[in-house]
This record gives C-alpha cells, sequence and structure tokens, in this order.
C-alpha cells in the first residue's frame, strides 16, 4: 500500500473540516492553540514513518498518554491493577463523577479520568516517578529525546484542576489510591502535559500493532496482555463516544483533549492523527473524520 498518497487523499477528503469543532477551553493553555491545524502519520511495523500536514508540529498529548500508563503500569505490576479500575465503557463524560459514588470508589476504566488517577497512582507506586517514567519510554519508543513536559500546560491543568481533584479525594475516601492526592494530582498533570508530534506518537504506539514488543525487539506486554490494552481502547478510548468510533473507525483508538488519537491496526501499523477542533464528547472532529476515511478507503480494521 502506498501510504504517502493514501495520506494525501484522506488530508484533502478531510480538508473541509479541518477548524470546526472547539479547542478545549476549560484548559486555558489549550484554548490558545490555532484551530486550523491538522495533521496525520502512519508508522509501520519497522518504524518507517508516513505523515501529511502538520505532522511534525508538537501537540498537548493529554488522555492519549492514559494508553501508555496502563501499559506500563501492566507491565511493571500485572493485573492486580484491574482490582482498583474496571473495563467496561462508562457511557458518561470523562471527568464525570456520578459513577463513582455507585461503584464504591473503582472507577468504570482506565481511560476516564477517575481511572487514569488509579493508573498513574499505581505506576508512582511501583516506580517511585511515574510522570518521568511515562516520559522516558516515549522518548525511547519514538526515538525522539525532544518529547517534553510543557510546564505552562502542566501550571495551566494545576490552577484548573479542582475537577480531578475531586476525583482523587472521592477516590481516597474509599481507600483506592496508595499516594497523597496532592502528588499523585502533580504526576497526573505532568503526564497530561506530554507534547509529541504525530510521528513521535504513531511510533510510540508501535508495541500495541507489534503484539507487545518494543521498538528495540524488547517485551513490554504478553501477546495477551497487548490484546487487552486494544480492546480497553477499542471500547473505552473515546469515551462517550466510543460506541459511535468503532461503529465509523473500527480501531482500537485513543484521544486526548489536544486533539491527538492515536489508532492501531495490529499486525500492520498505527496511525496518529492532531487537529485541535474538538467535538462536545471532547474528541478531534477532524482526527475521527480522517481515521474513518483510512478504514473506509483501505478497508482495513479489526472486523
Ligand atoms: N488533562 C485532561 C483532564 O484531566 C485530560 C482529559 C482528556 O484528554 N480527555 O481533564
Amino acid at each position: 500500500m502506498d501510504y504517502q498518497e493514501l495520506l494525501e487523499q484522506i488530508e484533502a477528503d478531510i480538508a473541509p473540516l479541518i477548524g470546526s469543532g472547539t479547542p478545549a477551553e476549560y484548559i486555558p493553555a489549550l484554548a490558545s492553540v490555532e484551530p486550523r491545524q491538522f495533521g496525520m502519520a502512519i508508522a509501520d511495523l519497522d518504524g518507517k514513518v508516513h505523515g501529511v500536514g502538520d505532522w511534525r508540529t508538537a501537540f498537548s498529548a493529554q488522555s492519549i498518554t492514559k494508553v501508555f500508563a496502563l501499559a506500563l503500569a501492566l507491565a511493571e505490576g500485572g493485573d492486580s491493577l484491574w482490582e482498583r479500575v474496571g473495563r467496561e465503557p462508562s457511557g458518561n463524560p470523562f471527568n464525570s463523577l456520578v459513577q463513582l459514588e455507585y461503584e464504591n470508589g473503582i472507577p468504570r476504566n482506565p481511560f476516564i479520568n477517575a481511572g487514569a488517577l488509579v493508573v498513574t497512582d499505581r505506576l508512582q507506586t511501583l516506580t517511585g516517578d511515574a510522570s518521568s517514567e511515562l516520559l522516558k519510554f516515549l522518548q525511547e519508543e519514538s526515538g525522539n529525546p525532544d518529547v517534553a513536559f510543557d510546564a505552562e500546560v502542566a501550571t495551566s491543568e494545576q490552577e484548573n484542576g479542582d475537577r480531578n481533584a475531586a476525583l482523587a479525594h472521592f477516590m481516597a475516601s474509599y481507600g483506592n489510591l496508595d499516594n497523597p492526592v496532592p502528588a499523585l494530582l502533580d504526576h497526573y498533570f505532568w503526564q497530561c502535559s506530554i507534547e509529541l508530534t504525530c510521528a513521535d506518537l504513531a511510533l510510540a504506539a508501535r508495541f500495541l500493532a507489534r503484539h507487545g514488543l518494543r521498538a528495540d525487539g524488547s517485551r513490554l506486554l504478553t501477546r495477551s496482555e497487548a490484546k487487552q490494552v486494544n480492546a480497553v481502547m477499542l471500547t473505552c478510548g473515546t469515551y462517550d463516544a466510543a460506541g459511535e468510533f468503532a461503529y465509523r473507525v473500527g480501531l482500537p483508538g485513543k484521544s486526548g483533549v489536544g486533539g491527538g488519537i492515536v489508532a492501531v491496526v495490529p499486525g500492520l501499523c498505527t496511525l496518529a492523527v492532531w487537529s485541535p477542533g474538538l467535538d462536545a464528547q471532547g474528541n478531534s472532529v477532524a482526527g475521527v473524520a480522517a481515521l474513518d476515511r483510512f478504514t473506509t478507503l483501505t478497508g482495513l480494521s479489526v472486523f
């Protein structure tokens, strides 16, 4: 398949959507990003990357980091994580509090904020420095030492972090966190602030297409664990739009409110797309459309 030609076709097809939707407004540092940007990259299993548009422009990874945090927590600590976080779609917004009380402080899945806080808490206990471990992993897998924290975004989230603080304190009241809430929130906000490009993201996610194997050939996850992470991405990776995303795209995917989405074609390639305008569920409008075009034009999906 000629990936370059395919990407150019996709970019042309979705061009009318670039700039639609709204950048995340509840994090002021993200609200000021120019919305008329679009980039897309495809990495094959050997690390060859193709891209179009703004595929080399760094953007805020936000919730996309939740996939990498989950993979690291499973790799370091194994299955006991699932005693503290579920793996069912929430059907609720990513920062919702309501289910947590009914379900005794156990978040529905690792990709809503409450679940991600539990995963980061676990990673912090396992490694002693969750956000740095995550950054190191992304730098190594992308081969780019410039993948970095964005202090302005982390501070902006910290200053507007009441909702995440509420989720963390609420779970702490059920004994579902090991670390003090302020330290955990710090790691979570630094984690979310990591900026990378579509090329970096597509490369860094390759272990999910390589059935758990890292870029250097070493094993991060068992084949079964890689399948499990992909399955949770498919069912929960785009919040309360996961059903619609599965319907339109048919691939495991994880979005973030920075406007990025990573998607996986197991055994073949990874895709990263970025455009800051979001829909009501917090997913990139042009990004979802581009992935929809990818699977429609190629016939590739997990179905
Ligand atoms: N940092 C964001 C938050 O905690 C991440 C949310 C997202 O990308 N959906 O609200």
